[in-house]
């Protein structure tokens, strides 16, 4: 207790700390962000002492220095951060699914540093709409009719049931009832846009029959959702867009597709999967769809509805289109990447996402043989550098079960356990996030851009020296 009391009495004022502090070199920190550290860092001395966790001891002042200039540190550093994705998913929603090209940068950057005509018209002078500057060209590329972008694929689903389908029913296969992250469930924002949910058929199975049987007059909408981040395999069988939209129009019902990820390129010839595109589900004859901007499609996070001029004017008159319209930025970016899609093979080369998932092998291989030979040297006393084989995911719910074969660093640190090792990466100042297999930290280069190959080199070396 004597000793307690000691401690207590030897920590110092926060006044006399603030004092240390003006002698330190650096003297362009925010004072308030200094006063809170050093309140901060004394507190959690003094709670260490009374609750009496042992190896406390009296603190020399530059002790305290080093604690308090940690701490600011940590409170200057931005909260969002660059990092290096070595887990080989291209669309990685938790480390921010797409990458821009260069040229949406710039675009980006113009629509941020200076005014627009984003709601303005040039040609008469008169207020514009925003929604113009893509639609045009989401109705080039889709085959649609007319189109509308909002906040997130999330939003555009939410929007049309609003529209379309408040205080009605609306009929979905029960094998596609789906979850997808983000805790984004078709049944709850079907209850939240006032909609009715009437499942039919089973979970591996519905037919034509099912959807007839269940159309009441107070049925709205037939609705599908792509079965994007799980499959169904074995004895299943589901109602194809032509036929729900063939259904649709006999009874005289809306149909709509939430498509997900929404791909404009078969991108089977690549060797994925063959998933349908916006275009094959346009031309189904279904009358509404809605997909991401930022997973397959490679763009910034936006959502996108296509469909018949009628289906889009009324959602564009609904208010809650206001609420969950988008940004000038996005617009720009989307702009750019759309644009892209022009030629499928400047798709391919700008759009990262799509190099990414469309890269040839021997440059995968090339990369991380590269990799190796840049850091074996240095790192061979600490850690054991091999090359493997491995398989990238898609990533963002596509997919789910295709392996894209690739290459990968592997680390096997020999004086570190790998957990321990995989945590000491993330807190990099530039972190490289990568995974662990069988008990080795493998850093995927499909995801790792050409221009961070020397830096992420440089990381992984000084980490070891
Ligand atoms: C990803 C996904 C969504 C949500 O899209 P966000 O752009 O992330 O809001 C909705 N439906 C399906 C089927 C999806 O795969």
């Amino acid at each position: 207790m004597e000793n307690q009391k000691e401690l207590l009495r030897a920590l110092p004022k926060v006044d006399e700390c603030l004092l240390w502090l003006k002698g330190e070199k650096r003297k362009d920190l925010p004072s308030r962000i200094v006063k809170e550290s050093v309140q901060e860092a004394v507190a959690e001395e003094r709670k260490k002492i009374l609750d009496g966790v042992s190896g406390t001891d009296i603190k020399k002042q530059d002790e305290w220095v080093q604690l308090f200039l940690a701490r600011i540190e940590r409170k200057l550093a931005f909260n969002l951060r660059r990092v290096i994705n070595g887990t080989g998913v291209v669309i990685h929603t938790n480390l921010g699914r797409s990458l821009l090209p260069g040229k949406a940068q710039k675009m980006l950057e113009q629509a941020a540093g200076y005014y627009s005509n984003l709601e303005f018209d040039l040609e008469t002078g008169n207020r514009g709409s925003r929604y113009s500057l893509v639609e045009d060209i989401i109705c080039d590329l889709t085959g649609a009719e007319a189109a509308l972008v909002v906040n997130n694929n999330a939003a555009a689903v939410l929007l049309v049931l609003d529209t379309l389908c408040k205080g009605t029913e609306v009929i979905v296969s029960r094998g596609q009832l789906v979850e997808i992250g983000g805790s984004f469930r078709i049944p709850d924002v079907m209850a939240k846009s006032g909609a009715d949910l009437v499942e039919v058929g089973a979970t591996n199975r519905t037919h034509r029959y099912d959807y007839e049987q269940a159309i009441t007059e107070r049925t709205s909408m037939l609705l599908r959702v792509h079965t994007s981040n799980f499959r169904l395999i074995g004895f299943t069988s589901d109602v194809s867009a032509e036929e729900l939209a063939d259904i649709g129009k006999q009874h005289n019902l809306v149909t709509m597709e939430d498509l997900g990820s929404g791909s404009f390129i078969d991108l089977s010839r690549y060797g994925l999967m063959k998933e349908p595109t916006v275009q094959d589900v346009v031309k189904a004859g279904i009358d509404v769809v809605t997909f991401s901007g930022d997973k397959l499609l490679g763009g910034p996070q936006a959502g996108i509805i296509v469909g018949t001029k009628d289906v889009i004017a009324r959602i564009k008159r609904n208010p809650l289109n206001r609420a969950l319209r988008i940004d000038k930025f996005t617009l720009a970016s989307l702009e750019t990447i759309l644009r892209y899609y022009y030629d499928l093979q400047g798709a391919l080369a700008n759009i990262p996402t799509l190099s990414m998932l469309t890269v040839d092998q021997a440059i995968l291989k090339e990369r991380a043989m590269r990799v190796i030979a840049e850091i074996q040297d240095t790192v061979s006393e600490k850690c054991k550098v091999e090359l493997v084989q491995t398989n990238s995911r898609v990533g963002g719910g596509a997919m789910p079960e295709c392996n894209l074969p690739s290459w990968a660093v592997q680390l096997d640190p020999l004086k570190l356990k790998v957990s321990k090792m995989e945590k000491l990466f993330r807190e990099l100042q530039l972190p490289i996030i990568g995974r662990i297999e069988n008990e080795k930290f493998l850093i995927d280069v499909r995801t790792i851009q050409e221009e961070e190959v020397l830096e992420l080199c440089e990381l992984i070396k000084e980490f070891f020296t």
